[in-house]
């Protein structure tokens, strides 16, 4: 695969920059909540507590949607993430919550494009855990058997009969969901929040977020925003202030590529007839997905520890980028030929249980946090359910899977960089063993 003349984005290869960005906070604003973080987590928050009638003020760093959330890879899921199995092992109780908040994220960003017409491409094709070898092929059946018993919709079969790429064994399809273009989701989510009622301050990155009085105060470089109740909706940029719970998260950066554009009739040939976005069974996946302009999107495969705040803005690695080329002509041999033209990266939040997180720190402080690379779906949904929780005073049952009632987690196990490095190899030794075999079983005697 040719990676020679590679764009690297610093924002997002989905869309542009918006250009009509608000104004900062200037002097002091005073409100009933305050939001901080315009992902579509924050946006949806800010968006339901206007059409609830408070008077609410959404902080923004940058520009809403200037994160994570208009540069994920657009595979809306429908089933929890992180490791299933583990998640099974260690709060199978937490199982059946987790499934049901799952498919009610993606039903909820579903009926949030439909209703404001929000035009991002989105196709409800479903998504699919892919297996790249016999052995991804066994867990893909456990884990199956795991989300069958929480109550989710999956479907187990071959390439052939789940119309995914015929090089992959087979997979498990999550039958709710789909994909989309996610730049034009979160900016299409900011065009309707800045049409709605919010009060709206981007270009502020907040600096303090402290209670005085009954109130909390959030500082900002040329002002201050006084509210009765705060949400702290940062994703991975949460850890920046000292009213943050300790090990809330630990963020990653993850990237992106896009393929140049493919020959219909070549993608065709994949037998890819379904469309579905695809994660492999690795450790640490990788993730595939086609797009309406005949390129393909892939990306992670290295998770990268941030190790101090405020977190840089990055471009990609670019042996990362080889090194995910590599693995895409060995998944794509009859795309081998085929160039990059763009990487990107964001920044996620990964906590220690890899579940996402929502409590409250104190009576007026909300935090929600890191749905570990799931956040397409879940963030909007977990987002809204506090922005009801605020007003009802009391949580829908599914915020009450995530809820937190004593803001106290342990240290994330093996998320420091010798651990990330340990997933990577036994990754890349299981890719190894699987090459032999697969060349062993064709009678070769070179590992590929
Ligand atoms: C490369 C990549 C691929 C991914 N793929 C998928 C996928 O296919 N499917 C899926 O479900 N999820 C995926 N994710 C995860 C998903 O994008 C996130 O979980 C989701 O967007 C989180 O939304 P959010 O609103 O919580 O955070 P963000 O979108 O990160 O928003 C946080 C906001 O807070 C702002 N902010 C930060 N610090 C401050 C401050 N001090 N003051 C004010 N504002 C501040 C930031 O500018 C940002 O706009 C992916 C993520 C990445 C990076």
């Amino acid at each position: 695969m040719r990676t020679h003349s590679v764009t690297y984005e610093s924002f997002s290869g989905w869309v542009e920059a918006p250009t009509d960005l608000r104004p900062a906070v200037e002097g002091k604003v005073t409100c009933q909540v305050a939001v901080i973080g315009g992902g579509i987590g924050g946006m949806s928050t800010a968006l339901r507590l206007a059409q609830r009638g408070q008077d609410v003020v959404l902080v923004e760093a940058e520009f809403c949607g200037h994160g994570s959330s208009s540069r994920n890879a657009g595979q809306l899921a429908g089933a929890p993430g992180g490791d299933l199995q583990l998640l099974n092992l260690l709060s199978r109780k937490k199982m059946p919550g987790m499934m049901r908040l799952a498919e009610h994220a993606a039903h909820h960003v579903e009926d949030f494009i439909a209703k404001h017409d929000i035009d991002c491409e989105y196709e409800p094709t479903g998504n699919a855990f892919a297996a790249v070898s016999r052995g991804q092929m066994g867990r893909v059946r456990r884990v199956a058997n795991i989300v069958t018993r929480a109550g989710g919709h999956v479907e187990v079969g071959t390439a052939e009969e789940l119309g995914i790429p015929r090089g992959l064994v087979g997979g498990m399809r999550e039958t709710i969901g789909g994909r989309m273009n996610p730049g034009k989701f979160s900016l299409g989510m900011r065009r309707v929040l800045l049409d709605s009622a919010a009060q709206v301050f981007e270009q502020t990155r907040v600096t303090d977020v402290v209670r005085e009085g009954g109130q909390v105060v959030v500082t900002t470089p040329r002002g201050r925003v006084l509210a009765d109740h705060v949400v702290l909706a940062t994703n991975a940029f949460a850890g920046e202030w000292d009213i943050t719970p300790k090990h809330l998260s630990v963020p990653i950066y993850v990237i992106e590529v896009e393929t140049e554009p493919i020959d219909p009739a070549r993608i065709a040939a994949l037998g890819w007839t379904s469309g579905m976005g695809l994660v492999t069974q690795h450790a640490i996946m990788e993730n595939y997905r086609l797009t309406p302009r005949n390129t393909i999107v892939f990306g992670v495969r290295r998770l990268e520890r941030g190790t101090s705040y405020p977190l840089p803005d990055k471009t990609p690695d670019p042996g990362l980028v080889e090194e995910l080329a590599g693995a895409f002509a060995r998944r794509f041999p009859s795309l081998a030929d085929v160039a990059v033209d763009r990487a990107w990266g964001g920044w996620i939040a990964i906590t220690s249980s890899w579940l996402p997180l929502a409590g409250r720190i104190g009576d007026n402080i909300h935090y929600s946090i890191a749905c570990n690379g799931h956040g397409l779906a879940q963030a909007p949904y977990v987002g809204t359910l506090i922005a009801d929780a605020i007003v009802d005073g009391e949580l829908h049952e599914d915020l009450r899977t995530l809820w937190h009632d004593k803001p106290r987690f342990p240290r994330p196990m093996m998320m420091g960089r010798p651990g990330l490095r340990t997933i990577w190899a036994i990754d890349r030794f299981n890719d190894m063993l699987n090459g032999s075999r697969r060349n062993a079983r064709r009678g070769a005697t070179v590992p590929s």
